[in-house]
């Protein structure tokens, strides 16, 4: 058996059995990641474990839902670049859970502001011209090849880089914490009080807390760019205060 196929199956189990949102569902998915184990490393396997004869995904939690092509699906820095409503961002989040190979393992969220571009620089919200401009600018000024994983705007929720896999956002918490950022310049009042700003900064909170709810992230989890001991920015906006914030996070939760 390959390393890779080893290493996998280490870290499907660790996921499975550290990160997993829904209880009922841990179970079976345990024992398949235990026999995945025992398999990879040539272990004897127990012919009479008793693995539920049920399907252990959740075929009901996103129903039919189709998953829209990555805009990007080559390295170096593919990206999704799709935008979505609330409730079809649930279902992707379930979607990527069932189906994509993590290549990491988040345990936390990172809420930033774009600062620049700001509202009044993009009337009508961001577009996916703009997510592929996005990412030639951070490949070609900053040589990046990863990028914040999600961008709120007034319209929904757009997924940038891949869920499954590490993002660059901040320098401090680009291991663990998946990057949020809203659409806006909320150092700026005008731009703070602007009802758009509002709505960027609500689908911001929906996103975060649909990744607790989904994505097995703990509530406690939550935090800004300027908690970052590495950067003297005040991201996500001096007039966004953080408690305010998190008790509107953890309200939405309550009602997913
Ligand atoms: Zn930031």
């Amino acid at each position: 058996m390959s390393e890779e196929l080893k290493e996998l199956a280490y870290k499907n189990r660790w996921i499975i059995n550290n990160r997993w949102a829904n209880e009922a569902y841990q179970v079976d998915a345990s024992q398949v990641a235990d026999r995945l184990v025992a398999l990879a490393t040539g272990q004897q396997i127990d012919t009479d474990s008793t693995l539920s004869s049920e399907s252990t995904v959740d075929v009901e939690s996103y129903g039919t839902f189709e998953p829209p092509e990555w805009q990007v699906k080559v390295e170096p820095f593919p990206i999704v670049g799709r935008r979505f409503t609330r409730d079809s961002f649930i279902k992707y989040v379930r979607w990527v859970k069932d189906n994509e190979t993590y290549t990491w393992a988040p345990s936390g969220i990172t809420m930033h502001h774009t600062g620049y571009p700001d509202l009044t620089m993009r009337p009508n919200g961001f577009t996916e011209q703009h997510m592929l401009n996005i990412r030639h600018g951070y490949f070609t000024q900053r040589g990046w090849n990863r990028g914040p994983h999600i961008f709120t705007d007034d319209n929904g929720i757009w997924v940038f880089n891949p869920l499954s896999a590490r993002g660059v956002h901040a320098v401090f918490f680009n291991n663990t914490r998946y990057g949020i950022e809203m659409l806006g310049n909320f150092d700026d009042l005008d731009e703070f009080r602007n009802p758009r700003g509002e709505t960027a900064r609500s689908n911001g909170m929906f996103a975060a807390a649909t990744l607790m709810r989904y994505a097995g992230i703990s509530s406690a989890k939550l935090n800004f760019h300027r908690h970052d001991p590495e950067t003297d920015k005040k991201c996500p906006g001096k007039h966004v205060d953080f408690s305010a914030f998190e008790d509107e996070v953890l309200s939405i939760l309550v009602t997913l």
